[in-house]
């Protein structure tokens, strides 16, 4: 009986994601595919002020370009992985599969989009230009026909893109090089008002030094996958390895608030743990995500989001970890926050009130 008890109950589990088959005879037992194929991992970023905290991939590849997947496994990734909103940036120049995967380079973008409007994730029609450094690679957002920035000077192609109301967005700084080098080009771009945002972390990467852009030049900060495979194989993300991310903080789940958002340059890059961007942002995201109570002598903090802070004080280690309650000794001293740059070795600093 004690056997029999214990199998039951392993089989609890089981039973919550288990369908019953639609038909059945004995050759075949057929599962509802509508059902059975999309479960969305929820990511839990409370925003403050009023804006919600979007989970965005500004940077994407398919077969229309190096990728390795057909566009519309992007976008049920995209859902699967708890995002709002992914662009589609397949390379302008350069597409090793054309001679079999033949199309213009609005492709990608349509084949996404007719999938996003389905499951409820915002498409962005986006390209690469994908040129050599000084200038390297630049993904123009929110452009209307991705074929026009096919021409020989990549300039030309930014201004073409800029006609078309594109938001500009310097990619991987410190590949492939190894060296996150500022050089005059994108000096003058900024100027120009035709850099609008930057990669301070891209795929695997992350570049330090760039930390400082934001506020030095004022574009806004992203974290973006770059993926040419598959972001599940690529990331892990069934162990809890998260895909980079830029956290965008919007009015409402829609294009246009995101646009918005863009432009006011209201983001953070979100990548293994680490989040880089405004201080502003970085100590308002603590405060929305931490819910502080006395108890007793102690303090019990729950962090009400799925991003886990780290913070020291000269000699001692804090730990929030994500969906958990901590009980602590109030710190009196201002506190490290291992987890957020502001800038290059500058990390946000946190006082418990
Ligand atoms: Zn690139
Ligand atoms: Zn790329």
């Amino acid at each position: 009986m004690k056997r029999i008890l214990s199998i039951l109950l392993l089989g609890l589990p089981m039973t919550a994601f288990a369908q019953i088959p639609q038909m059945s005879n004995d050759d075949v037992h057929k599962y509802d595919e509508k059902n059975a194929s999309y479960y969305r991992n929820e990511i839990v970023i409370p925003g403050f002020d009023g804006y919600k905290a979007l989970k965005c991939d500004f940077h994407i590849h398919t077969v229309f370009s190096d990728g390795s997947v057909w566009p519309n496994i992007r976008v049920q990734e995209a859902w699967m992985e708890g995002l709002d909103a992914i662009a589609m940036t397949d390379h302008i120049e350069y597409r090793p599969h054309k001679s079999i995967v033949v199309s213009d380079h609005n492709e990608s973008f349509n084949i996404a989009k007719r999938e996003g409007d389905k499951l409820g994730i915002i498409v962005i029609k986006g390209s690469e230009i994908t040129r050599s450094k000084p200038l390297g690679h630049l993904n123009a957002l929110f452009i209307k026909d991705a074929n026009a920035l096919d021409v020989k000077d990549p300039l030309e192609a930014i201004d073409i893109a800029e006609a078309q109301g594109a938001y500009i967005i310097w990619n991987h700084p410190g590949w492939p090089d190894n060296k996150s080098t500022f050089y005059d080009v994108h000096g003058e771009l900024i100027k120009a008002g035709k850099i609008d945002a930057y990669e301070a972390f891209n795929y695997m990467e992350s570049y330090p030094l760039t930390f400082d852009w934001y506020s030095e030049y004022n574009i806004a900060p992203m974290a973006n996958t770059d993926i040419h495979g598959t972001t599940s194989g690529d990331y892990a993300v069934d162990c809890n390895w998260k895909r980079p991310m830029t956290l965008v903080f919007a009015k409402e789940n829609t294009e246009a608030s995101i646009r918005e958002a863009l432009e006011a340059k209201r983001t953070l890059a979100f990548f293994n743990g680490n989040l880089v961007g405004n201080k502003e942002y970085l100590s308002k995201l603590i405060d929305a995500a931490l819910e502080v109570k006395a108890v007793g002598d102690r303090i019990a903090v729950t962090n009400n989001s799925d991003i886990t802070y780290r913070m020291t004080s000269a000699n001692a280690l804090y730990l929030f970890p994500a969906g958990k309650t901590v009980l602590i000794k109030k710190p009196a001293e201002e506190l490290k926050v291992e987890n957020c740059f502001w800038g290059h070795n500058k990390n946000l600093t946190y006082k418990f009130k």
